[in-house]
């Protein structure tokens, strides 16, 4: 396929270079990334201009409704426009419908995976949009990922992608919070371990990632807390829950802590350019207010 690929920074450009390894003509576009390899445009529109897909892979909905504004003029009739961003609802829905209006088809596509994934070509697309272009970008999917699933209609991918990222935000909190509790009751953190990831606290963030260093299998919590999934790239996805929460009048009360408690990590305390399990060693330090 003739692919345009907008937004060439951690995520887009490792997902760019598995398209051009399988095959795909690829031509890219990004205002500052330059990643060597990808064949690129001068502007977005003339990486569009024969384009049977443009995927877009940027930073946040108003960047999205810009490039989308940019684009979908361009497109010839009948192309699919994957955007793979992860943004609000809102926005994804309007600009598939703007795409709609201009005889386009539309897919929100959100990841799950990070920059690890996009490399390896082991992503999670959670979409949202039209069946039929589904179908046919299906391939790609297979190709910068292992598990693409359809989740209903334009948006409905970032919907789940917010619900997955916020209970991922509130389990490893509250995994973190039990490791510290546990440390001060004289717990030791691989007996915790132990019990926990074969009971009924375990979840991903126990289990897969555990945030304890030394303890459970490899994990960013092992590199100094080196990411992995940045904390402030948690934050962007809770305050994204938060938005959607307000907007379709959803009480969420455990997504809205722990997008406060993340917002101060990052903003006040040390946990920008962290790992999001790095929330560990902020609980250790601290005591009962
Ligand atoms: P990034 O900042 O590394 O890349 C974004 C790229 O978009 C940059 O290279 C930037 O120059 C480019 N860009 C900005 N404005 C542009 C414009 N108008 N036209 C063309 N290019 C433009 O971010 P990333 O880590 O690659 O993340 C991309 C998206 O994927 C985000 O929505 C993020 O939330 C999501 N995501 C990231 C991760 C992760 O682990 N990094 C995991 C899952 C999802």
């Amino acid at each position: 396929m003739r692919i345009a690929f907008i937004g060439l920074g951690n995520m887009g450009a490792p997902m760019a270079t598995n398209l051009i390894a399988a095959g795909h003509d690829v031509t890219g576009f990004d205002v500052m990334a330059k990643p060597g390899g990808v064949k690129m445009a001068s502007t977005a529109a003339e990486a569009c201009a024969n384009a049977d897909v443009a995927i877009t892979m940027l930073p946040n909905g108003e960047i999205l409704r810009k490039v989308a504004a940019e684009i979908i003029p361009v497109l010839p009739k009948g192309a699919i426009f994957l955007d793979c961003s992860t943004v609000d609802v809102d926005s994804a829905r309007a600009v598939a419908e703007q795409a709609h209006a201009a005889g386009l088809k539309a897919l929100d596509a959100p990841v799950s995976g990070g920059i690890g994934g996009a490399q390896a070509g082991t992503l999670t697309f959670m979409a949202g949009g039209d069946e039929d272009a589904f179908e046919t970008v299906k391939p790609l999917f297979d190709i910068m990922g292992q598990k693409a699933v359809l989740c209903g209609p334009s948006g409905n991918g970032q919907a789940a992608k917010i619900c997955n990222n916020m209970i991922l935000g509130v389990t490893m909190i509250a995994t973190c919070e039990a490791f510290a509790l546990a440390d001060k009751l004289g717990l030791d953190r691989q007996k915790m371990f132990d019990v926990v990831s074969t009971s009924s606290g375990y979840s991903w963030s126990m289990n897969a990632y555990c945030p304890a260093p030394g303890v459970g299998p490899k994990s960013p919590a092992d590199n100094g807390y080196k990411p992995g999934f940045a904390a402030e790239l948690m934050l962007k996805d809770l305050n994204l829950s938060q938005m959607a929460a307000t907007a379709a009048n959803a009480d969420t009360p455990m997504g809205q802590l722990a997008q406060e408690l993340y917002q101060r990590f990052v903003e006040t305390e040390d946990g920008r350019g962290r790992d999001f399990s790095a929330m560990l060693p902020r609980f250790e330090k601290r005591s009962r207010a």
